[in-house]
């Protein structure tokens, strides 16, 4: 599954990602009404477009109806034009998509990593489990523009490694980047795990997700992804959002980096099912059908997730008392960064979005602005639970958001 003799240009070109951009949100749509939306010159708007029909990125649909002069011809997307591969690594697993040019997920599978502990031999694993999945696909190989990564933080932007990331014992400083170019041959672009997310949440959003928001991602730990102005907030390494570090109420846990009012201990299955336990009882827990054993946080998940659904008063306060502290992290974020919209999303959502949806929504909304300018508004995620690994195939097909790091697209030589 090589790029070999393909003469598709990258997505990532910036003219043409902010004209395809404009056509698959607002389209059908005109040459004409094509400059005023992106702010090009129509002879700009003219070459791009020429180009794009030319690589198949965008077919001719029909016509404006008339109003007296010449038809206008509408442009579509073609969802058809191109395709990528997206990745999440997770501790305990990969979500692999094969995404087209429209966002529409055509296959997924979920890896099992029972034991993330050498860098190469997950990499040759996922990378094996995603040239399958695009094989059963059976989409045209050379329109396959490359594999994006979705990691876990933190991550050496420029570098293109992850470096000691929590959860996955014994990594140390690891060139994902150019491991995973190696093992598929393809261009791969690499972002940290929620900025991935928020950015595929901008590109399928369209017009629900345009101006500013703050993405919070609930995974195995939390993070953020920050949209302003339409612009991915990266930062100098690629680690703006780094949300879990956030100061909250002080309580008994200790961060990883040390710190004692860290949010990132207080969120996330495991620290909600000590929870359950410390506050409310192993009888309890039990009760609800948890077992509380290292290895059965995937299954009390589950049970405590289910328990929070049949309103179990337990399981609901435990949740909400995370709720809590995540609202208290956003309502600093918010504050600091004016965005109107708050979107929730990552696997650990499930099942607790009505109760996070609205702590965060109350907490947000106590600040003055929020007062009295403009309420902010908290949501789901418009794609669900796979957000961070089609998150990760926007980063090959949707280049928009992401000028500056195109090095990050580039196998090694
Ligand atoms: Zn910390």
């Amino acid at each position: 599954m090589t790029q070999g003799g393909t003469n598709l240009p990258r997505v990532g070109d910036y003219n043409q990602a902010v004209v395809l951009d404009a056509i698959r949100t607002a389209g059908p749509v005109s040459r004409v009404e094509l400059a005023p939306l992106t702010g090009l010159t129509s002879q700009t708007v003219s070459n791009v477009v020429r180009r794009l029909l030319a690589a198949g990125l965008v077919s001719e649909s029909g016509f404006a109806p008339s109003s007296g002069g010449k038809r206008r011809t509408l442009l579509s997307p073609r969802p058809d034009g191109a395709y990528a591969v997206g990745i999440q690594l997770d501790p305990d697993a990969a979500v692999i998509v094969v995404v087209d040019l429209a966002g529409e997920v055509l296959d997924s599978r979920r890896v099992r990593l029972p034991d993330p502990g050498d860098p190469a031999a997950v990499v040759a694993r996922v990378a094996g489990a995603a040239q399958r999945l695009t094989a059963r696909t059976r989409v045209d190989p050379a329109r396959v523009l490359g594999t994006g990564i979705a990691a876990p933080g933190p991550i050496d932007g420029p570098a293109g490694a992850v470096v000691k990331p929590p959860n996955f014992a014994g990594w140390g400083r690891v060139p994902l980047l150019g491991l995973f170019a190696e093992a598929t041959g393809m261009p791969v672009a690499m972002d940290n795990d929620a900025t991935a997310a928020a950015i595929g949440e901008r590109w399928i959003g369209g017009r629900q997700r345009a101006g500013s928001f703050l993405f919070i991602y609930l995974g195995t730990g939390v993070g953020a992804g920050i949209v302003l102005n339409n612009t991915v907030l990266r930062g100098d390494s690629g680690n703006a959002g780094e949300f879990g570090h956030m100061a909250v109420e002080p309580g008994e846990l200790t961060c990883d980096c040390g710190g004692t009012n860290c949010l990132g201990p207080y969120v996330g299955p495991a620290a909600i099912i000590a929870d359950l336990y410390d506050r409310h009882g192993k009888e309890t827990a039990e009760r609800a059908g948890l077992t509380g054993t290292p290895e059965s946080v995937h299954d009390d998940w589950r049970a405590l997730r289910q328990a929070v659904r049949r309103g179990d008063p337990a399981a609901q306060d435990v949740v909400r008392h995370a709720a809590r502290r995540v609202g208290q992290a956003a309502k600093g974020a918010v504050a600091l960064l004016d965005v109107s919209r708050v979107v929730l999303g990552g696997e650990t959502l499930r099942g607790i979005e009505s109760i996070m949806c609205e702590e965060i929504e109350a907490a947000v909304n106590s600040t003055s602005v929020a007062r009295v300018i403009r309420p902010i508004t908290v949501e789901k995620s418009v794609i669900g639970e796979a957000v961070g690994a089609v998150g990760a195939a926007s980063l090959i097909l949707h280049g928009t958001y992401a000028p500056g790091w195109q090095m990050l697209t580039r196998p090694p030589a």
